[in-house]
């Protein structure tokens, strides 16, 4: 049996599950104070055998190994939260191997592993929602480098329609500045659920999600992209994105990866469970080689 956590900035989700990525038992905890939320958590796990621990969390997090602050929490907006020792507090309660990684290099690594990217060795894997954020797994390595890729806050062009400030604290009109939820909320006067399949505002949104994937895909090469998250429960968004890549690639890159676009740009296979089977995932197949470093 493996334990899987997925922490995220409203809820988090506990489980346990086999090495054949099936969740025997699961609770949703709702995020507040570290304190609380932690107790709850140990709770869940309490009785429980586990061989190693996956956890995927929201960030950022520090993921440098050499750095005195590994697993901590760091700039979070949410303020209970930042600089939270995470790994420090999960080590001190659990006595197997901890992986610890991104919510979104979770997912990718979930569904290289048990979803719809099992047929590649590389994949992104996008969340539209609150922010912006993705992960990649390139030749079925997660990819690290300084610490984790912040692909949610890339520069974007400008919309020629789009006359709204952006809402990114940091950096105003970057890609989440100007496709998160709240960014279409802020920009539309209204939450992006209420807004009908045929508003103009969803061309602007495809318009910043595929210059966000023509930008990875040129830097990153994946083999699938998979956007998942709120925003893109509007499954109409899915072709106007499609679309919109393949005008703004304009055959740049031809492969049969990205000549079948149906294919290339999807919707995660996991549903629900995407963020906890990644971080079972990330037990199951890299607990020893942590454990072996650490
Ligand atoms: P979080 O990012 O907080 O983990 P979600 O991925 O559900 O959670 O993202 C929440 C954001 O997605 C909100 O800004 C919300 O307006 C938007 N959202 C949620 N459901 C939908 C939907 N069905 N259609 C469009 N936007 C949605
Ligand atoms: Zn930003």
């Amino acid at each position: 049996m493996f334990g899987a956590i997925e922490l995220g900035g409203t809820k988090i989700v506990c489980g346990v599950g086999t090495e054949t990525g099936d969740i025997i038992r699961h609770v949703f905890i709702p995020t507040t104070d570290p304190k609380e939320t932690m107790t709850s958590v140990f709770e869940f796990f309490e009785g429980e055998t586990i061989e190693a621990l996956g956890v995927g969390t929201f960030g950022p997090v520090d993921l440098n190994r050499d750095s005195e602050t590994y697993g901590h929490i760091t700039t979070t907006p949410k303020v209970k939260w930042a600089n939270y020792p995470l790994y420090e507090v999960l080590k001190a309660h659990f006595q197997v191997p901890i992986v610890l990684d991104t919510d979104v290099n979770g997912a990718a690594f979930g569904e290289m592993t048990f979803g719809g990217a099992t047929d590649v060795s590389s994949c992104l894997y996008m969340t539209v929602g609150t922010g912006i954020g993705a992960g990649a797994v390139i030749d079925g390595e997660l990819v690290h480098g300084m610490g984790h890729p912040e692909m949610g806050h890339m520069i974007v062009r400008r919309h020629p329609e789009d006359m709204s400030n952006g809402v990114c604290p940091y950096h105003g009109d970057c890609l989440e500045g100007l496709a998160s939820g709240p960014a279409i909320e802020a920009r539309h006067g209204k939450k992006a659920h209420l807004l009908d399949p045929t508003d103009p505002a969803w061309d602007i949104e495809a318009d910043y999600l595929a210059q966000a994937l023509v930008n990875i895909a040129l830097i990153l090469a994946p083999e699938r992209m998979i956007l998942g998250g709120g925003v893109m429960k509007q499954s109409h968004l899915f072709p106007k994105v499609r679309e919109a890549f393949r005008q703004k690639m304009n055959g740049y890159i031809q492969n049969p990866y990205v000549n079948e676009l149906e294919t290339y740009i999807v919707p995660p296979t996991l549903g629900d469970f995407a963020g906890l089977k990644g971080a079972l995932a990330l037990a199951i197949k890299k607990g020893d080689v942590v454990h072996a470093g650490r």
